[in-house]
């Protein structure tokens, strides 16, 4: 379990920071939750913040970072946004944890049953959602695999979109961010993604 401190930060490896992340999903689908005291946590983080990962997910109550990678206080930076899209704010978010605070891994996470992801799907069109949703529409134009029923109904294809919306996210940051692009070449940053099942718990991850 990691351990915060700026020292910690520093010593860890963007490789260790991916296995925490990873070993962290273990002990929530085995339901081994580390032992971890939140309000002494919270002592140790009064002076700073040396968090290891930033993670943009979707806002989906199912989802929630901290709970599905048995993480704790001040450990990760928690993006989330229907449908985790991406935006400049939410970019400047993800340069502000890996650059200035000095996370060693940027994730990108997507789920199952993804109500955006099924509501892009079926094109809905509502308030400021639409907008929203429109971000998705990307990964929809490149799953090319599914010739009938392209809706939110059919679950491959929604699956095939969720996990097509997490590779394009990543290709996005790597256009869109020079900072993070500098990081990943000097090796200081990872980037992955993954997709979060409702049904089971687990995340399957992947590398770029
Ligand atoms: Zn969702």
């Amino acid at each position: 379990m990691y351990i915060h401190s700026k020292e910690n930060q520093s010593k860890l490896t963007p490789e260790i920071a991916f296995q925490y992340l990873k070993e962290g999903n273990d002990r929530f689908v085995r339901n081994l939750r580390a032992n971890r005291n939140l309000l002494q946590q919270v002592n140790e983080t009064r002076d700073g913040q040396y968090p290891f990962a930033t993670i943009l997910s979707c806002m989906d109550s199912r989802t929630s970072a901290e709970l599905i990678f048995d993480q704790g206080l001040g450990d990760i930076f928690s993006i989330r946004i229907a449908g985790n899209v991406l935006n400049e704010d939410i970019l400047g978010s993800m340069e502000f944890g890996s650059r200035v605070v000095g996370t060693k891994i940027v994730m990108v996470l997507g789920h199952t049953k993804c109500g955006a992801i099924v509501g892009a799907c079926n094109n809905v069109q509502l308030g400021s959602l639409t907008q929203l949703l429109d971000k998705v529409k990307p990964a929809i134009a490149q799953e090319t695999v599914t010739q009938n029923e392209r809706t939110g109904k059919n679950s491959e294809f929604v699956n095939n979109v969720t996990e097509i919306n997490v590779h394009l996210t990543i290709q996005r940051i790597k256009d869109e961010s020079p900072i993070i692009v500098d990081l990943l070449q000097e090796g200081k940053i990872k980037i992955v993604g993954g997709v979060y099942d409702v049904d089971t718990g687990k995340v399957d991850f992947f590398e770029d």
